[in-house]
């Protein structure tokens, strides 16, 4: 027989360990929560909580509903300027301005590295909410710093039959890309420009697969001039798109392209094709000119590419050291991507490599000393702002540190002989530019070097 003191112990002992499990649950679970709900670094919710809480938001609440997506222009320039910790700083105290700028109820998060949305019903001025959103939350006193910050806002009052979280945040964000080549402008709102462009792009995206095996993307081919014997060595690669009869320009269908990764098909398809263009000119001509591709920074997220480029090169038995890959410099300064690893690969296998729109970015001297280059392509803008009596230009920087490399340099965007001469002044190893040719088909490429080299 149990004593009744020993019962009443038992008992406290089982509701005892009850309790113990129970709050150490709550516990797991509020660091389960914690690790998929918020963000670290702000403590505001994350992705996943926007999406979540966003679309709750779209059931709930109906007038008035906007949403906005934030972010700080050349954030990553500040990151160099004053480390992460500082910079991890600036993104809470912006985080905690928002919130508290923002009308009520709002639900407010950081959804990647320096972006922030947020969804919130408002009746007043739209207008004078969000000049003291691009005033107030600019100025921010981190660590006794006064910091301001350019924001990017872009902004979409949501549809009353909008329901879809993913979509509203797509067109606040094409707002906010809509912003960033503006001046003079604190934010901008989805309007009809941009709905006529989301339908545009959503035909081209119906659309590409099949064009694509249609063979409706051609090469065109823009020579590549050596700028003190004036003959042609090579050219650079450049797509465009045969759609019923009319030509549509890359700028057209590249940002697309790269955005919803179709681009990693296109450009292996544009690689594919000049390897067997180059096959075929050195069967028929005996020459092999060397020809620039262009790789997107959307290749970057995953090496293997290199060893597709690597196959088909050996399939069509191309010499690699005739195959210069053009990546932007943009790409380069990604924090996410290890680009020294990738680029260490594609020398490795005896590709080139170049620096495309070289000076647009913001790479350091020590990054670039850092990097396996062969090549630095210096962007037509610097050519177009060159006062060619001067010798205080930028291509004369850049000519500089190039030199400081040990690489090579092009400048692309010459359209005229004064700034053909400027070059050889300068001793720029080779030129691209209409000045020469603009980008032609492969039967004229043909010709224009047969009749130039
Ligand atoms: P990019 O790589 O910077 O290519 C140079 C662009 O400058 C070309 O425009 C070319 O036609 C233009 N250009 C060359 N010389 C001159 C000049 O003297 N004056 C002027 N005003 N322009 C000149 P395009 O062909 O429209 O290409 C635009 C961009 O599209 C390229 O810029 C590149 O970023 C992208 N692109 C083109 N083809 C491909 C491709 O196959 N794959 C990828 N990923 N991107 C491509
Ligand atoms: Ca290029
Ligand atoms: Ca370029």
């Amino acid at each position: 027989m149990i004593s009744l003191g020993t019962c009443f112990l038992i008992n406290f002992i089982v509701i005892g360990v009850s309790i113990y499990i129970d709050i150490s649950n709550q516990k797991k679970n509020r660091k389960l929560y914690r690790i998929a709900y918020i963000d670290p670094i702000t403590t505001l919710g994350n992705e996943a909580y926007f999406k979540e809480n966003g679309t709750n938001f779209l059931k709930t609440v109906q007038k008035n509903r906007y949403i906005v997506a934030l972010d700080i222009n050349r954030f990553k320039v500040l990151n160099k300027l004053y480390g992460y910790d500082f910079c991890n700083e600036i993104l809470k105290s912006l985080g905690q301005k928002l919130l508290n700028l923002l009308p009520e109820d709002n639900i407010t998060c950081r959804i990647s590295n320096d972006i922030f949305t947020s969804i919130f019903s408002y009746k007043g001025n739209v207008k004078a909410l969000l000049d003291k959103i691009f005033n107030e939350a600019s100025r921010l006193q981190v660590e006794d710093t006064n910091i301001t910050l350019n924001l990017a806002i872009g902004v979409y009052k949501i549809n009353q039959n909008d329901t879809d979280i993913n979509k509203a945040i797509d067109k606040s964000y094409m707002a906010r890309a809509k912003i960033k080549g503006l001046y003079n402008a604190n934010y901008y709102i989805f309007d009809d420009i941009l709905e006529n462009k989301l339908l545009d792009e959503q035909k081209i995206e119906s659309c590409m697969e099949e064009a694509l095996e249609n063979k409706e993307f051609k090469i065109y081919y823009q020579p590549k001039t050596h700028t003190e014997t004036e003959k042609v060595i090579g050219a650079e690669a450049l797509v465009r798109w045969y759609k019923n009869g009319v030509i549509i320009p890359p700028n057209d269908f590249i940002p697309l392209f790269e955005r919803n990764k179709f681009i990693l098909k296109l450009d292996l398809y544009i690689f594919e094709q000049v390897c067997k263009d180059i096959a075929s000119w050195k069967e028929t001509y005996g020459f092999t000119p060397i020809i620039s591709i262009n790789v997107s920074k959307e290749h970057f997220i995953n090496e293997n590419f290199v060893d597709e480029y690597v196959e088909i090169t050996d399939k069509y038995g191309i010499d690699r050291s005739k195959i210069d890959l053009e990546i932007t410099e943009s790409a380069t300064i990604d924090e996410n991507i290890d680009t020294i690893e990738i680029l260490n690969k594609i020398k490795e296998k005896g590709f080139v490599v170049s620096i495309d729109d070289f000076g647009t970015g913001y790479s350091s001297l020590s990054m670039l000393q850092s990097m396996p280059l062969d090549i630095l392509k210096i962007d037509k803008v610097f050519v177009d702002k060159a006062d060619l009596s001067s010798d205080r230009n930028i291509i004369n920087y850049i000519m500089l540190i190039a030199k400081r490399l040990g690489v090579k340099t092009i400048v692309e965007g010459v359209e005229t002989r004064e700034q053909v001469e400027y070059m050889q002044k300068l001793k720029c190893d080779v030129i691209q530019g209409y000045y020469y040719s603009k980008p032609i088909t492969r039967e004229e490429f043909e010709d224009y070097f047969n009749k130039n080299r």
